[in-house]
């Protein structure tokens, strides 16, 4: 049964597709565009916050007032499906009280005795560190390690850097869980996507993270990208009819 609101799963593709492309291409009709390209414009300043010029990596990326809105509801939409696939990987039943958007109306807390996935939740440490609530923690106590995933959507030039920077973030947890669980590998998985759909590195390192069956990844990144998209053409028709 299909728990993520059904308009999700049947988006208008060819309306969709458009939108990205014309967005890849830089050809929105943002408000910087129509100052500097249909000359029909002086202000450029973004419409919603009134702080940036109006392009299309400020909306999709950088807007304050989109934050808390678009960016996490695509941000925790992406989540949602990465916890749904790590738990069919690892053959852990969803539990029927697991709901949409993660953690809030259903457990943080999931798995079996083997098996223990936190989700979005405080971390407790042995010694001090600082960035301790990533997205996902994965306690696989049988093969004795520990997966800390990280999601992400990314402005696209920054792709990279953001995915370098989420592993580093999430190391001083690592080494911390390391002295915790004694024997225990424990690893930072970056799951970081482009905002219009660049995949970069994600499929390397979910093929790594030794959590998905070799088959499954194909199919989580897709879904990953599914939900980026669309929130990513959420996010910029919401804000197009500001
Ligand atoms: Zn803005």
């Amino acid at each position: 049964m299909s728990i993520i609101p059904s308009k999700w799963y049947r988006p208008n593709p060819l309306a969709h597709g458009l939108m990205v492309f014309e967005a890849q291409d830089n050809a929105t009709r943002t408000r910087a565009r129509e100052g500097r390209i249909y000359k029909t414009r002086e202000d450029q300043l973004c419409r919603a916050c009134h702080e940036r010029e109006e392009m299309v990596g400020h909306i999709l990326a950088g807007c304050v007032f989109h934050q808390f809105r678009g960016i996490k509801t695509r941000h925790d939409r992406a989540l949602y499906v990465l916890v749904r696939e790590i738990l069919l990987g690892l053959g852990v039943p969803l539990p029927a009280t697991y709901r949409y958007p993660c953690g809030q109306a259903g457990a943080r807390t999931l798995g079996t005795g083997s098996v223990t996935v936190v989700v979005d939740t405080v971390i407790q440490t042995r010694g001090r560190v600082m960035e301790n609530r990533p997205d996902v923690v994965v306690y696989q106590h049988a093969a004795k390690c520990i997966e800390i995933f990280e999601v992400a959507c990314a402005y696209e030039p920054c792709l990279l850097e953001r995915d370098i920077e989420k592993r580093r973030k999430y190391l001083p947890l690592a080494t911390d869980l390391a002295r915790q669980f004694e024997g225990y590998r424990t690893r930072v998985t970056p799951v970081v996507m482009g905002d219009l759909g660049t995949v970069g590195r994600i499929r390397t390192h979910l093929t790594e993270a030794g959590v998905f069956w070799q088959d499954q990844v194909d199919r989580v990144v897709c879904g990953i990208l599914r939900q980026v998209l669309c929130g990513s053409v959420d996010l910029l028709t919401k804000h197009l009819l500001l």
